[in-house]
């Protein structure tokens, strides 16, 4: 498998803090076998500093052609997008570091579609808008994915909160600010750094366990923190 440079950081669980937060890659190496990049390194949380080991696989990033219209202009570019994510119309992308939202995607068999995987994407048109845009990282079970959300400066995100990103239903567990790491509570999309997200368990509990099953859930649950 080649080995490439490993990425300065990224984002996944931590074991010191049970926080999902962004770590500093200390040392590591990177390699890509297919469609599939694996990345085994040592990192360090920048919350609580605990060092740890990972190893993460993410399906690698694909090249799409990606039109950019601002104002009567508009530009070809190419962006590299996860290889297994799916992207709808009205989604927000950052492209060559501008933000943009899709309006319209055509398919490698010339349709143009509402929506479609990554790698069935032929050409992406954007326009770029004026709003911020909101990293929100998403922790999947294997790995974590960064969607955007395109917002209004003094826009509020609330911890408990949940948004749609396709059929992708996520509730939003915490929120960093420049300031601090909010576990509940409001902040407002100026001062975000990143929103932090699970998908929403599908259908709620019926019926409230009872206290041994609560006990044993919880264990579980605190098992898998770790
Ligand atoms: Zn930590």
């Amino acid at each position: 498998m080649p080995v490439e440079e490993a990425p300065g950081a990224i984002t996944v669980q931590c074991p010191g803090c049970g926080q999902e937060s962004l770590h500093t890659v200390l040392r590591g190496r990177q390699s890509r076998g297919g469609v599939t990049i694996t990345l085994d390194a040592t990192v360090q949380c920048t919350d609580c500093q605990h060092t740890h080991h990972v190893v993460v696989r993410e399906a690698a990033p694909i090249d799409v052609a990606v039109v950019i219209s601002r104002g009567q202009e508009s530009r070809r570019t190419k962006t590299a997008l996860p290889g297994d994510d799916d992207l709808e119309t009205g989604e927000a992308l950052i492209v060559d570091g501008m933000n943009c939202k899709v309006t319209g995607i055509e398919s490698r068999d010339g349709r143009r579609v509402d929506a479609a995987s990554v790698k069935d994407i032929q050409t992406l048109w954007t326009k770029e808008f004026e709003e911020m845009a909101v990293k929100v990282a998403i922790n999947l079970r294997q790995k974590t994915i960064t969607k955007i959300i395109a917002a209004r400066a003094e826009e509020e995100f609330t911890v408990g909160q949940e948004y749609l990103f396709g059929r992708l239903r996520v509730t939003i567990h915490a929120i960093k600010t420049e300031e601090r790491l909010l576990k509940r509570g409001t902040a407002t999309a100026g001062e975000i750094v990143r929103v932090f997200a699970s998908p929403t368990p599908l259908g709620e509990r019926t019926h409230r366990p009872d206290k041994r099953q609560r006990e044993a859930i919880r264990h579980a649950e605190e098992r898998d923190t770790r």
